[in-house]
């Protein structure tokens, strides 16, 4: 028996440069910035405040979620509250529940009828690499 491939390969949410990473690693340190790199899956079901909120997995926001943040994050579903910019590598999908106040920039974009997305979309293959970080102009309050 060979050894399983049992990494992946992120990219950092930031500085875009390639990372390998172990399959069920929480987290990993960019060698390109030098700072760390959330790579586990995550669900937002509560009231969720904060500058960024970036991680290389699949992010669920429930029905009672409330994200309010700029997303980078490989796939989003909605199904509750997103007020932010939202990037996703592979697809975001708004549920008829969801509602989107913010643009959203991704290859595969999925609305169900009753959603709300208030904000731009870009969508279509050839949007996997995410744009830089938009430049903190709020020094003073920290990326929790
Ligand atoms: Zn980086």
């Amino acid at each position: 028996m060979g050894k399983l491939p049992d990494k992946r390969l992120v990219r950092c949410p930031r500085c875009e440069t390639p990372l390998e990473v172990s399959r069920n690693a929480k987290s990993t340190l960019c060698p390109g910035c030098h700072q760390n790199v959330r790579t586990e899956d995550d669900a937002v079901d509560t009231y969720c405040a904060r500058r960024e909120f970036f991680t290389e997995g699949e992010v669920t926001v429930g029905k009672k979620g409330v994200l309010i943040a700029e997303v980078r994050v490989v796939r989003l579903v909605v199904q509750g509250e997103v007020k932010g910019t939202v990037q996703a590598r592979e697809s975001v999908v708004v549920a008829k529940t969801g509602r989107v106040y913010g643009d959203i920039r991704t290859p595969v974009l999925s609305v169900e009828a009753g959603a709300q997305v208030t904000g731009r979309c870009e969508f279509g293959p050839g949007l996997a690499q995410l744009r830089a970080p938009e430049p903190a102009v709020d020094a003073g309050v920290s990326a929790a």
